[in-house]
């Protein structure tokens, strides 16, 4: 593995960070995750304009442009392909940087730790296998729109998710569906999609808002809007998404069974749209 590290073309092993590193410390930074599909970065744009946006609102500067960034991601990829091969998964992070000593308050600018990464995408070949939630409280602050890398919460429900045998926690705040642990969610109730509206207690998902376009395109209704927990149990299908997970749907939710108990229609038409967006792309 050769991962970018702060100008850097480095193997995974000989990449160092500082103790006083404010990510180390404070979870002090941001990150992005893009999937790469036959070695192009898919929705780079939209992932890139994420990523300004979560560095804007914990008031860093980008320490790249947007072609900069571009260009490393894509060094990052050619460099891994005969390990990774051609769908890839890059993981970048940009941190505060190293202090002087470990202190709360930020005295002097410093220079942003960045780290560029790549792993192997293997889950995202349109395979939909039917997956278990738990529902959970959702114990997250009140700005999970940044995609910081603060993720304790995140880590701490999807650990207590899979110690009970479920795949993913979907959370919700007083009765309220937020998102799952790591992914988007939505639900489908009479041939209407349904997802909670982006708001400062969701991550908008790239993945999100793709599939809110491929599903007006199809003709079918999309609401953005509060969903109460109860009519979780009340749905035809659910499903979450994420770039990594693609659509995985939702057969059950704790004791509850989801619709048929199998991956239903609209899911199966919506994916296999999703996939014909992708290979589209691929071609042109
Ligand atoms: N919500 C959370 C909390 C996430 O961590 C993620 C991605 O990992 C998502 C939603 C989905 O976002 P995207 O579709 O941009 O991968």
């Amino acid at each position: 593995d050769t991962v970018y590290l702060n100008g850097d073309y480095v193997a995974k092993e000989q990449a160092k960070i500082s103790v006083l590193d404010r990510g180390f410390l404070f979870a002090d930074g941001v990150y992005e995750v893009i999937p790469v599909y036959r070695s192009k970065p898919f929705r780079a744009d939209q992932h890139l304009a994420r990523l300004f946006d979560s560095l804007a609102q914990i008031n860093l500067l980008s320490p790249y442009t947007k072609t900069q960034w571009l260009q490393i991601i894509e060094q990052v990829i050619q460099c891994n392909l005969s390990e990774h091969g051609e769908h890839q998964s890059i993981y970048l992070q940009v941190t505060r940087g190293i202090d002087s000593k470990r202190q709360h308050a930020i005295t002097v600018p410093l220079a942003a730790t960045v780290l560029v990464m790549a792993s192997k995408l293997d889950s995202a070949q349109g395979t939909l296998n039917g997956i278990k939630a738990t529902l959970l409280e959702d114990i997250r602050w009140h700005h999970c729109n940044i995609k910081s890398i603060a993720l304790l919460a995140n880590t701490l429900l999807v650990n207590q998710a899979q110690a009970k045998g479920f795949d993913e926690a979907i959370l919700h705040r007083q009765q309220e569906l937020t998102e799952g642990a790591s992914s988007n969610v939505f639900l489908v109730k009479q041939g209407k999609i349904f997802t909670p509206p982006k708001s400062q207690y969701i991550l908008g998902g790239i993945t999100r808002d793709l599939i809110i376009e491929l599903c007006s395109d199809a003709g079918l209704e999309v609401y953005q809007q509060s969903i109460h927990i109860e009519e979780l149990s009340a749905a035809d299908e659910i499903w979450i998404c994420s770039s990594t997970r693609e659509i995985s749907p939702i057969v059950a939710i704790d004791d509850k069974i989801i619709g048929s108990g199998d991956v239903g229609p609209v899911t199966k038409r919506i994916a296999a749209s999703l996939q014909a967006f992708k290979s589209q792309l691929l071609a042109d």
